[in-house]
């Protein structure tokens, strides 16, 4: 199971903020120790470096060949003298005066030492450890309490080597003390980053906790927008989030309250043949009938039927048409489409008495789905049709220009209301006049816009209630490369 904590984003992000903020923090800190120590070593050594050259200034070494024995014993040279005073006169390091012995080069046998040496026994070991051979500054001793930073010089013109030391053990107090102080400020630091990044990030995801509950409590009966305080929905990442989830709930909402509209006519459709078949048939059921009678019940029960017939394909064909828009996609010529729409509905124009036009300027090619585009010809004839008193006209016109095919289907029969005509593209309706005349279910046009969508064109009706009306329906043209 994953861990708790890896789930929470808030503690991820506190995370990884602290982590940043240590990888800043803990290299400075150690940065900022070893500067100051390299610091503390350097001002040692020039404060060893100081004091050793004052102190070889005072003393005189005996020049070669006016060695003097009566007046410098051999084991007690003018040095010896010198550093008696010395320690006391050369400035030290801090409150410590500095330490100093002097030794025979080569042999390390000692000469003389400071007096704040003697009785030093850490200390002299220390220095003795050196090897006796002039040399930089270098830590002696191993301890804390003796270990010493030391420098060694050659006395000039005399045999002996000059020890200049001062111990460590103070500087180290020191760089303890910021090494304390520099952890101290460090995990405060990382303490208060580690809250404020808490508290901040807790902050920035409040919105998201409240998004998640109002998401929880949506239902497909219950699709509001997310609320949230005009705050928190201000131009920023959430603020986007909650607009564009706001977007989606409603076109959800709308997706199903259509959904739920469509299913609910439908199920009307369907249920007005039934109830007229089921009476028909209870009333010939009620009684002894003649054989012409029962023929007369099937026959128009069969009306029925078919009427039903016609809408379970339409509802079939706008259901398939919405979940594959564009099933197959060749070149389609709509001059011929039309052409053949027309020989199929000429008788039922000459039956009518209503004058079936054609006219095709140029050759329509579109790109498509032949069968679909067909349909909507005929969709678009076939109301005209219905639409169009006898000895009226319907006349269906193609033009290619510009990169575009117009199909024009116009009739000069009873017009549409003007507030009819924003609906007429609705599934299931229909205008009144229409309703008695022509059986149809209303879905005719639903069908024809599903198909002109469904190939990126657009459909316009136009109408004049009384003298006609004209659908123009616009297709991006077929180019030839
Ligand atoms: P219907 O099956 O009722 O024809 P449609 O979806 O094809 O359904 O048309 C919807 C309504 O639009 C029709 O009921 C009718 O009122 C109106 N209509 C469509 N085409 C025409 C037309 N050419 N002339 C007049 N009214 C029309």
């Amino acid at each position: 199971m994953t861990p708790l904590w890896t789930k929470s984003l808030r503690f991820q992000l506190t995370a990884w903020s602290l982590l940043t903020v240590a990888l800043i923090l803990l290299p400075s800190a150690a940065l900022c120790y070893g500067l100051v120590r390299t610091a503390l070593v350097r001002e040692t050594d020039q404060a060893l470096a100081s004091g050793a050259a004052s102190l070889l200034r005072q003393i005189d070494g005996p020049e070669p060949g006016e060695a003097d024995d009566d007046k410098r014993p051999p084991d007690a040279p003018a040095a010896v003298a010198a550093l008696q005073l010395a320690p006391a006169a050369l400035p030290g390091i801090g409150a410590d005066p500095l330490y100093l012995r002097l030794v025979r080069a080569g042999t390390g046998q000692t000469a003389a030492l400071s007096p704040n040496l003697i009785g030093q026994a850490g200390f002299l070991d220390a220095l003795q450890s050196l090897p006796p051979v002039p040399r930089g500054s270098a830590f002696a001793g191993r301890g804390d309490d003796d270990r010493m930073r030391c420098l060694t010089v050659a006395v000039p013109r005399s045999p002996y080597l000059l020890q200049v030391a001062a111990p460590w053990d103070p500087v180290e107090d020191l760089l303890a003390r910021l090494l304390t102080g520099l952890t101290l400020a460090c995990l405060l630091f990382l303490l208060l980053s580690g809250v404020g990044s808490w508290l901040l990030v807790g902050r920035a995801l409040h919105p998201i906790d409240r998004i998640v509950t109002e998401a929880e409590g949506l239902t497909a009966d219950r699709l509001g927008p997310v609320l949230l305080s005009r705050r928190a929905l201000s131009d920023n990442e959430i603020g986007h989030l909650v607009a564009a989830l706001n977007g989606m709930l409603a076109r959800l909402s709308a997706a199903f309250t259509g959904q739920r509209q469509f299913t609910a006519d439908a199920s009307h459709e369907l249920r007005t043949p039934l109830t007229i078949l089921r009476g028909e048939f209870e009333v010939a059921l009620s009684r002894e009938r003649a054989a012409s009678e029962y023929r007369r019940t099937l026959e128009s029960g069969l009306e029925e039927v078919q009427r039903m017939t016609r809408i379970v394909e339409s509802l079939g064909f706008l259901a398939r048409g919405d979940a594959d828009p564009a099933r197959s996609h060749v070149p389609v010529s709509l001059s011929a489409l039309a052409s053949e729409v027309r020989v199929a509905m000429e008788r039922r124009a000459q039956a009518k008495d209503v004058n079936l036009l054609l006219e095709a300027r140029g050759e329509a090619v579109v790109r498509g789905d032949g069968d679909a585009l067909r349909r909507m010809i005929q969709n678009l004839v076939e109301n005209a049709l219905a639409y169009t008193a006898r000895g009226g006209e319907v006349r269906v016109s193609l033009d290619a220009a510009g990169g575009k095919c117009r199909l024009c289907v116009a009739d000069t029969g009873v017009g549409i209301a003007p507030d009819d005509l924003p609906h007429i593209f609705d599934r299931f309706f229909r205008g009144d006049k229409s309703r008695a005349n022509t059986g149809g279910s209303g879905l005719g046009l639903s069908i024809v816009q599903s198909i002109v969508a469904a190939h990126g064109g657009q459909i316009e009706a136009e109408s004049e209630l009384g003298h006609g009306s004209r659908f123009t329906v616009t297709l991006l043209a077929e180019t030839s490369d």
